[in-house]
């Protein structure tokens, strides 16, 4: 029965799970609400109409019906794209439930951010239509951190001021406990001044980033979505980038990190 309360946009299903007999539970994020949980309520059973929308990964046009304690209800569903290869994609679906998982963690339900979506829909579509699917993982944590307001200036030591593009190679440390860039000779002074421990110092267990890594993080963050699948990142800077990010996506965001876990151990 139509409603004139139903709700109809475009929306991408993060993650769908089973819900009693025959339904299932979705994750949805849209331009107009943010994350938010629907019910598609039979579709599980065979010849469901929604049941095209009801997986996760994809992009959908959903008609819902008010929320009640939270959760709406999938009236009508039809799925315009989906983000996987037809027959799966091992690879290529952990790093999807890796982008949920952030997403999820640092983006409140029912709130709308137009940026966020945005980066959802561009990082998905990278990861269906290109084959560099570390460099579109590195891009969204850059961007996402960058959306949240999390990502300090990558431009300058904050302390001395020091460039990566100067002719002194030093190197740098991304701090997650000081939310800044710092070079290693001034997270050393930090330390020293500070009187810590080494347990708890600014360095403990802090990956180095060299300037050209920062270089290429600055370019992943400030490039429009058009140009990032013309990059190539070589699997030595990915590596530093990916270690220098980890800790701090950890410290900054709760989430469970299972996604992660599950990627790395497939790769
Ligand atoms: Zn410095």
């Amino acid at each position: 029965m139509v409603d004139v309360r139903d709700r109809t946009y475009e929306a991408i299903v993060l993650r769908a799970r089973d819900w009693r007999e025959q339904d299932r539970l979705l994750t949805l994020v849209s331009l107009e609400k943010g994350p938010e949980t629907a019910i598609a309520r039979g579709a599980k059973k065979p010849g469901s109409k929604l049941a095209a929308c009801a997986q996760p990964f994809c992009r959908a046009t959903v008609t819902l019906s008010p929320a009640k304690g939270g959760v709406s209800f999938l009236k009508e569903g039809r799925q315009e794209e989906s983000y996987l290869p037809p027959g799966g994609d091992v690879e290529r679906f952990a790093y999807l439930s890796y982008f949920s998982e952030l997403l999820l963690a640092g983006w409140p339900e029912n709130r709308p951010e137009p940026g966020l979506f945005a980066l959802a829909r561009a990082a998905f579509l990278m990861i269906k239509l290109d084959d560099q699917l570390s460099r579109t993982a590195r891009f969204f944590e850059l961007r996402f951190l960058d959306q949240l307001g999390l990502l300090p200036d990558l431009s300058c030591c904050a302390a001395c001021g020091q460039s990566p593009a100067s002719a002194d190679p030093r190197r740098f440390l991304l701090s997650p406990q000081k939310g800044q860039l710092l070079c290693a000779a001034c997270a050393e002074v930090a330390d020293a001044t500070s009187g810590v421990s080494s347990g708890n110092s600014l360095r403990n267990g802090l990956p180095l980033l060299s300037p050209g890594a920062l270089r290429y993080m600055t370019t992943l963050r400030e490039a429009p979505f058009s140009k990032v699948s013309r990059l190539r990142l070589s699997p030595a800077l990915d590596r530093e980038i990916e270690q220098a990010l980890d800790p701090y996506l950890s410290y900054h965001l709760d989430y469970a990190g299972k996604a992660k876990a599950v990627l790395k151990e497939l790769l």
